[in-house]
């Protein structure tokens, strides 16, 4: 910190800035998550000189021999955190990993199926401004209109309807189990392939907390970041080993240059510690926690969509506070609550307005909070959002913040 302060004076304030924030604020964005002081140490390491085109044995540049040992750790550890017998640690982000899966099995005009961006879905599962929807025939199912919950049946027919080449399950904003065994009956029967995107679920799922996809999924694709509480990144999985072969040429030489193998080791050294037993025990709170917000925000009388989560994000409908997605996230904002607006499924309102707000639970999890501070975090969220003119949270949120302290061993100096 003192040497990058003493050769770039703006940018060491700027992070000093970024630090305060996170500090201070309640991050309760669900794709977000506090990665350990070992994690960034890895990350900021001398990896960062190193270009090691290739896989582990298998490089174009010299001196690899310590960059090998250091993925084939990565692909060891991902491989026996989820059961998987093929694992490649290389995509440098999780839309990368699902690219890497749309070269390996299809062709331009191939036809995807997949869930509805607007129901819960992602931007690389067809959505028309992203290169999924430009070079692919992308058709979409839907939650149920009153359970908010997946419709297996509309599911196959518009498999049988289209025939589809592949079909895409995992979701960035849906807090209900997934069905993959089914996903797998229903792309048997129509001979599609199917893709897990299991981005936000992936710690779950290395906890058991959430039924794992590898068992029937011929491809899993995830984000590191997440539940998973390791660096931004990306991991395509997969039990098929010729399968595994195509999807490492996607990687490279289809997708990427050099891997980031100073990303590499830090996802190394997350897998590692979600192979310890307390990362169940840090899982099966973020679970617990998103209960206990979804009730608390309920008997506040928000609706919460689908009824309620089974897993760390609860999506919640702000129409009974009189506001707009957009009106809420800004109002939770200005009190240092870090929410991000989210379309609910058959929104009226458009993306960028919505009628919703998504929260998570596993960054505050991170800091320690239990039952009994995301009860309050409800409290303070709905006061705020059916009394907008009370700033009184601020002072609330500053004080819940300050009794979990974050990151201790960095600088407690306020920004310059
Ligand atoms: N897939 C899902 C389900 C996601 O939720 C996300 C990110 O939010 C991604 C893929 C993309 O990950 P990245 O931002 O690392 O490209």
């Amino acid at each position: 910190m003192a040497q990058l302060a003493a050769t770039d004076g703006m940018i060491a304030d700027l992070l000093a800035q970024e630090l305060q924030r996170q500090r201070q604020h309640l991050e309760l964005i669900a794709s977000e998550n506090f990665a350990s002081p070992a994690v960034m140490a890895a990350q900021g390491s001398v990896l960062t000189n190193k270009y090691a085109e290739g896989l582990p044995g298998k490089r174009y540049y010299g001196g690899c021999g310590v960059i090998d040992a250091i993925e084939q750790l990565a692909i060891d550890r991902a491989k026996e955190l989820f059961q998987a017998q093929h694992a490649n640690v290389q995509p440098h982000s999780g839309a990368q990993a699902n690219q890497a899966v749309f070269l390996a099995l299809l062709s331009p005009g191939d036809t995807i199926l997949s869930m509805d961006l607007s129901h819960g879905g992602h931007l690389t599962h067809g959505s028309p401004v992203n290169l999924s929807g430009l070079w692919f025939r992308a058709v979409h199912y839907g939650v149920h209109p009153e359970t908010h919950r997946l419709d297996y049946d509309q599911i196959r027919d518009l498999a049988r309807q289209h025939r589809p080449k592949l079909i895409i399950c995992g979701y960035s904003a849906y807090p209900r189990p997934i069905d993959f065994a089914r996903f797998r009956e229903i792309a048997d029967e129509v001979g599609a392939y199917v893709l897990a995107d299991m981005a936000h679920i992936a710690g779950l799922v290395a906890a058991g907390a959430h039924p794992s996809p590898i068992p029937h999924c011929h491809v899993v694709t995830t984000t590191t970041h997440k539940t998973l509480r390791g660096p931004r990144g990306g991991l395509i999985l997969s039990n098929d080993p010729e399968l595994g072969k195509k999807l490492d040429k996607a990687v490279f030489p289809g997708l990427q240059g050099g891997p980031l193998e100073h990303v590499i080791a830090a996802k190394a050294v997350a897998f590692g510690e979600a192979l310890r037993p307390d990362f169940g025990t840090y899982i099966q709170q973020v679970v617990g926690n998103a209960q206990v917000l979804a009730e608390a925000l309920q008997e506040r009388g928000f609706a919460i969509i689908s009824g309620g989560t089974e897993n760390h994000l609860v999506l919640v409908d702000v129409r009974p506070a009189g506001l707009t997605g957009k009106a809420a996230d800004a109002l939770l904002g200005e009190i240092n609550v870090t929410v991000n607006k989210n379309t609910i499924p058959f929104d009226p309102q458009s993306p960028f307005v919505t009628s919703g707000i998504r929260l998570g639970t596993p960054a505050m999890t991170t800091r320690g909070f239990r039952e009994a501070e995301f009860t309050q975090v409800a409290q303070i969220i709905a006061d705020r959002l059916y009394h907008p003119q009370d700033n009184s949270g601020r002072q609330r949120v500053a004080q819940l913040c300050g009794a979990f302290p974050l990151y201790r061993h960095l600088p407690q100096r306020e920004p310059l």
